[in-house]
């Protein structure tokens, strides 16, 4: 007899188990009985006809059940390597070509049943029936009793889940199966976790069928909707996941909404200052996200609002008329900015457009001798100084307020809000938390910043500053560059400027560095002779690059040879061109937003893409499809869906929800469905749900947050 098992036996005490191999399966983030039941197949086989060989016809697919006779590499005559196995029913016979297989060496063994899935053909040489590239499984071994016919059906006749396996292939799919069959048949009733209300609206199966469902589905489910996790079982726990998730932030989100925090006033005065100090008309994209901004800091409760805006929208602007309403309340005001570069092109803007207010603001970067920075620091600590520009780091650590009203965080594309959020509050002692307002110009598409930002409000900038006529975007082979020089010194004679772009890679960045530095000469010695180039790095100090970037900004270069640091934020609107050079090895995001450098004045403005060598298919991809558009959300879209939502935030992103079933992309609507579902809950109105199922899903969610999403603490 089995011992009883629950949700949270731990996973060695599992049939089949035991310490070693629970250890190995606890690296994989399998500890529990629950990880298990949530380890989901990742393709399913349609097992449920093996055919006999003797009926096989060329051209169709089938599954074949047959006993290993021999196997070995060969190589062809011209050098290929293939392994060879060989298959047989009483006298018929199969073989099986894997080409440059070498890892299959040594897998099978005579006497061997195997099950082999793949398309028939005829064979070539030999006259018979041969199978390319085959799925296939080892069913039994030679010495295993046939009699075992319960272990066998798990295998056979049957559609068969197929598992990642683990521990370097140590821990078979076959393995996978029968432990996690073995576990599903000596399973209490489960607890239900979701409330019968919406299990009943959205026709969600109970939690235990839908853990038989996805691994052991009956004859009858749809293959196809198997395989793209649309069963009716594979639903449930989708959204389950997702589900727990949007209950999560929307319950921190709640919380905050009962901090104490600061309600600023907004009357004739500070819309009066706000007038005056305005260099242009705002847009109607910039007037309404004002509002929102303005509406929720004269509110008591903090402010926690992400500003969404393609690059150019006019984000900064916004971000000084709420500085302004802080400001005109007697408080002080933070921006954090992702760079230094950055941070030092925020503080001349901010003094060009603030100073004239009389406000005091002050810079803070690494740079700064250690007496100068103390003497800042008390300025802000006296409250003699209204605004402090710097990197997040800097402030975060050293600075003390007097009296901090608004934190503004520039985040460009860099992501990690969630725990950027839980830093800032130490940056204040009063009881009051300031108000926070975070920009991005990283167009995530909504149903990510659904989840991503899920405890923050959204206002988006959609509409570009008038006057800006559309880029144009071009491909161009790199043995056209000599027109590619020519079009750009035409420009610069036309009163323009350029930027010249060489991409950074982390693994070789040496040597790209390289390249920039190495271009950046022969530009100027040679293709550019005569013109005013300058250069721009990542690895310069500090003040090289604020002199790089001051010289670029004020037209004492024309040509800016450049790698990726410029992509965040830089705002030269005379600068019209851009020349990216293997542009096939730049990110979609990364391009736009090194596009998004150029298109900022009203002259007409031309992005070039260069290429150069072999580019693969998603490249390809990229590259059309920043010709095709300049639509920041539309790229993003395309972007996420390139390289799906674990690469588009770089992995494990801080706080980026790691998810087991859900897919953020294949699953946008069920996310919808939870977020919605999971907003009607906690409102107060709610009739359906009952005081206890409410009670049961907190505490579900409490014990499950942590390990199951990786995100900080619900509190
Ligand atoms: P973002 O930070 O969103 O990328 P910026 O705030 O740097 O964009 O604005 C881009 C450029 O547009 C800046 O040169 C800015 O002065 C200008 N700008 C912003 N809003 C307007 C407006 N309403 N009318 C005209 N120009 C504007
Ligand atoms: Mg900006």
């Amino acid at each position: 007899m089995s011992p009883a098992l629950d949700l949270n036996t731990p996973i060695q005490y599992v049939k089949g188990v035991g310490p070693r191999l629970g250890e190995a399966l606890a690296a994989k983030g399998l500890a529990t009985v629950e990880d298990l039941l949530y380890y989901l197949p990742f393709r399913y086989e349609d097992r449920l006809n093996p055919r006999t060989i003797s009926e096989l016809r060329p051209g169709e697919m089938a599954t074949v059940i047959a006993e290993v006779r021999n196997s070995g590499m060969f190589r062809t005559r011209s050098g290929k390597t293939i392994f060879q196995m060989v298959a047989g029913q009483g006298t018929a016979r199969l073989k099986s070509l894997w080409f440059n297989a070498r890892y299959l060496e040594g897998k099978f063994q005579p006497g061997q049943t195997v099950a082999l899935y793949g398309k028939v053909e005829q064979d070539t040489r030999g006259g018979g029936l041969q199978v390319i590239q085959p799925q296939w499984e080892v069913l039994a071994e030679p010495g295993d009793e046939n009699g075992d016919s319960s272990a066998q059906s798990l295998e056979v006749g049957r559609i068969v889940p197929i598992y990642e396996s683990a521990h370097q292939g140590r821990i078979t799919s076959k393995w996978f199966r029968r432990t996690i069959h073995g576990v599903l048949e000596n399973l209490p009733e489960l607890e239900e976790t979701l409330p019968a209300a919406v299990r009943a609206r959205h026709e969600m199966v109970p939690l235990q069928q839908a853990f038989w469902g996805v691994h052991w589905p009956e004859e009858s489910t749809s293959l196809s909707d198997l395989q793209a996790a649309r069963t009716p079982a594979h639903r449930r726990l989708i959204f389950e996941e997702l589900f727990f998730l949007e209950l999560g932030l929307e319950l921190k989100r709640k919380r905050q909404r009962t901090q104490t925090g600061i309600a600023f006033s907004l009357e004739d005065r500070e819309r009066q200052a706000i007038k005056r100090i305005l260099p242009f008309r705002p847009t109607e994209a910039q007037k309404r996200v004002l509002k929102e901004i303005a509406d929720d800091m004269r509110r008591p409760a903090p402010m926690r609002r992400l500003l969404q805006g393609d690059v150019g929208s006019g984000k900064t602007i916004v971000a000084f008329e709420a500085a302004i309403i802080a400001i005109e309340n007697g408080y002080q005001v933070a921006l954090m900015a992702p760079t230094e570069i950055l941070a030092t092109q925020h503080y001349l803007s901010a003094r060009r457009i603030l100073e004239q207010a009389g406000y005091r603001i002050v810079l803070l970067t690494g740079s700064l001798e250690p007496g100068r920075k103390r003497d800042l620091r008390r300025h802000l600590a006296q409250g003699n100084a209204q605004m402090v520009i710097g990197t997040h780091a800097l402030i975060q650590e050293t600075v003390e307020f007097a009296n901090l009203g608004l934190v503004i965080v520039d985040e460009q594309h860099r992501f990690g809000v969630l725990q950027r959020m839980r830093l800032m509050k130490k940056t204040t002692e009063s009881p009051a938390e300031p108000d926070t307002l975070v920009m991005t110009a990283t167009p995530i598409p909504r149903t990510l910043a659904l989840t991503l930002y899920g405890d923050l409000d959204v206002s988006v900038l959609d509409e570009m500053p008038p006057g800006r006529s559309p880029i144009l975007t071009r491909r161009v082979s790199d043995e056209r560059s000599e027109e590619v020089w020519t079009f750009l010194r035409k420009q610069v004679e036309a009163g323009h400027q350029a930027y010249v772009v060489y991409p950074v890679i982390e693994e070789s960045e040496e040597r790209e560095l390289k390249a920039a530095i190495s271009m950046y000469n022969k530009l100027r010695r040679e293709v550019l002779a005569g013109l005013r180039v300058g250069l721009l790095h990542g690895r310069m100090q500090a003040d090289e690059k604020d002199e790089a970037m001051r010289r670029f900004q004020a037209g004492e270069t024309e040509v800016l040879v450049a790698t990726t640091v410029i992509e965040v934020g830089v705002d030269v609107p005379n600068a019209n061109l851009m020349v990216v050079e293997h542009a096939e090895r730049f990110g979609l995001s990364q391009l736009h937003q090194l596009r998004g450098r150029i298109g900022r004045g009203t002259a007409k403005s031309y992005c070039v893409l260069m290429t150069g060598g072999k580019i693969s298919d998603e490249a390809e991809r990229r590259l059309d499809a920043m010709v095709r558009t300049n639509d920041g959300f539309q790229l993003a879209e395309l972007d996420l869906e390139l390289r799906g939502p674990g690469e588009f935030f770089g992995t494990r992103q801080a706080g980026m929800p790691t998810l087991r079933v859900a897919n953020l992309v294949r699953d946008r609507e069920l996310l919808e469905l939870a977020k919605r579902e999971a907003a009607a809950m906690l409102r107060s109105s709610s009739q359906e749900i009952s005081r206890e199922e409410l009670e049961r899903a907190v505490k579900h969610l409490r014990s499950h947050w942590n390990r199951r999403y990786g995100l900080v603490e619900v509190g």
